[in-house]
């Protein structure tokens, strides 16, 4: 059968010329994007809409065609030359808020979906709903004091003072290492250092550089110890039950980094129940005991051995089934959904990666963060820690790791939940050019030919058009 003569154009075209519509009478949006399109404006905004307003869509040029193994006849074309955009667009992706809203949106929709699934269950996703019943614990590992930040102290729902001395005492660069003020939740002073002297910037950085490493000792040493508490060797235990977890990465005011993580006993299995003997009480107990055990020896700038370990203020709580207190399946999940959406902006980070000393000295940021970036710079130019890549992580304040990641056996994945998105997309925009679905022909007696080529980011005119209602402005 031949298919050469099928083979995908991936030139760029340029719009077509469409005759110019009356925009005095078109909503703004849709004025706009007529300058531009004439009659196709219409077609190109809803295009964008189905990117569900992504602010920097991905644009391909190809096509993709249905033909009939027997016949060679072509039985459906979708054509990025059919959009009067010129282009397929797909919707960016990103993560982060700052970059994309819209695309952020969804990735947390998706985050908060792979969590609590792993929480209660999703039976349509293909996870037992079981899982509610097995114990687990929310846990936040905590960094380590660099030196003493401005902070909002709240007790009993009371705002209390920052550092309360009644001696007034002062560091040895003069500087008081008291301060009686009762911050306010949005007060820029919060994380800064009441003397940047006193903070070891050097100490801070290689410490969110080795998150990482230490969130992997904590992780081998679960079973270890859960096997010691039950008097069992490790492969005997890993014949009853599993621990399986989730964690996401925040940024701390102070720029230093917090694990916010979901720990659940299984059984041995994918599926299979938690043994009777697996409580919540005794799985904190075990990750508690992990914490205080997990700390690395690296070598510290000046040539001296370093000693890095998660901070003393350890927090872990029983998540309850199927309630609505604080800690709750569905609390929890949105707590942990919130957090992936971010990156060291919640720290005064940049959102993107830094090239030069000259760049971060014109960042718009914190002399606080910038002080940790230039310590990521300059410690990234130094042999021994040229694997922790410091200055292409400068930007993340040495932080490298995940932002959310999860073990094999704690839910689906990402991909599954993105798979189920782009399938209905897809089709959805079959559908709305009358030009049929890809369930509508056999697969046994059809082939689907497509080549789509990367053509670009962006429109050009997406903050204009977010200035105008954007594409989901209109109504549909
Ligand atoms: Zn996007
Ligand atoms: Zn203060
Ligand atoms: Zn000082």
């Amino acid at each position: 059968m031949r298919v050469s003569t099928f083979a995908a154009s991936t030139a760029t075209r340029l719009p077509r010329a469409f005759p110019a519509p009356d925009t005095a009478a078109l909503p703004d949006s849709l004025a706009l994007l007529a300058a531009r399109y004439g009659s196709g404006a219409p077609a190109v905004l809803e295009q964008l809409r189905r990117t569900h307003d992504c602010s920097a869509p991905i644009r391909l040029a190809g096509e993709r065609v249905t033909v009939d193994r027997e016949t060679g006849e072509i039985l459906a074309r979708y054509g990025s030359d059919q959009e009067p955009s010129g282009y397929a667009l797909l919707p960016c992706g990103n993560r982060r808020a700052s970059r994309c809203p819209a695309c952020s949106k969804l990735y947390r929709g998706d985050a908060f979906a792979l969590i609590r699934a792993g929480l209660a269950g999703d039976e349509a996703k293909g996870v037992p709903a079981e899982l509610a019943g097995h114990p687990r614990v929310f846990v936040t590992f905590t960094a380590p004091s660099f030196g003493p930040v401005h902070g909002r102290v709240v007790r009993a729902g009371r705002v209390l003072p920052c550092r309360a001395r009644r001696d007034h005492p002062v560091c040895s660069h003069g500087l008081p290492t008291w301060c009686a003020l009762r911050h306010a939740e949005n007060d820029p002073a919060l994380g800064q250092p009441l003397c940047p002297e006193c903070f070891d910037y050097e100490a801070a950085v290689l410490w969110n550089a080795h998150v990482p490493a230490l969130w992997r000792r904590t992780i081998t040493y679960l079973p270890r110890i859960l096997a010691a508490e039950l008097g069992v060797s490790r492969t005997a235990l890993r014949e009853t039950a599993r621990i399986s977890f989730a964690k996401v990465a925040e940024f701390q005011s102070r720029g230093l980094v917090h694990l916010h993580a979901i720990f659940r006993i299984d059984g041995p299995d994918q599926g299979s129940a938690a043994p009777p003997w697996a409580t919540s009480e005794l799985l904190a107990d075990v990750v508690a005991q992990a914490v205080a055990r997990t700390s690395l020896r690296i070598e510290g700038p000046a040539g001296a051995e370093m000693e890095l370990r998660w901070g003393v203020q350890f927090d872990v709580r029983a998540i309850q089934p199927g309630t609505e207190g604080e800690w709750s399946e569905a609390r929890v999940a949105a707590y942990v959904a919130k957090y992936a959406t971010k990156a060291a902006e919640s720290a005064g980070g940049p959102d993107r990666r830094l090239r030069s000393p000259y760049e971060i000295e014109r960042l718009a940021v914190t002399d606080h963060a910038r002080r940790l970036i230039t310590t990521c710079w300059t410690l990234g130019g130094l042999a021994q820690y040229e694997h922790l890549r410091l200055r292409a992580w400068a930007h993340m304040l040495g932080f490298r790791g995940h932002f959310l990641t999860k073990g094999r056996r704690y839910s689906v994945t990402f991909g599954a939940l993105r798979t189920a998105r782009v399938r209905y997309r897809t089709n959805l925009a079959m559908i709305a050019r009358g030009l049929n679905g890809g369930d509508e022909y056999d697969e046994a007696s059809t082939l689907v030919i497509g080549h789509f080529a990367f053509a670009g980011v962006g429109m050009g005119f997406m903050s204009e058009l977010a200035a105008a209602g954007g594409p989901g402005g209109l109504a549909p």
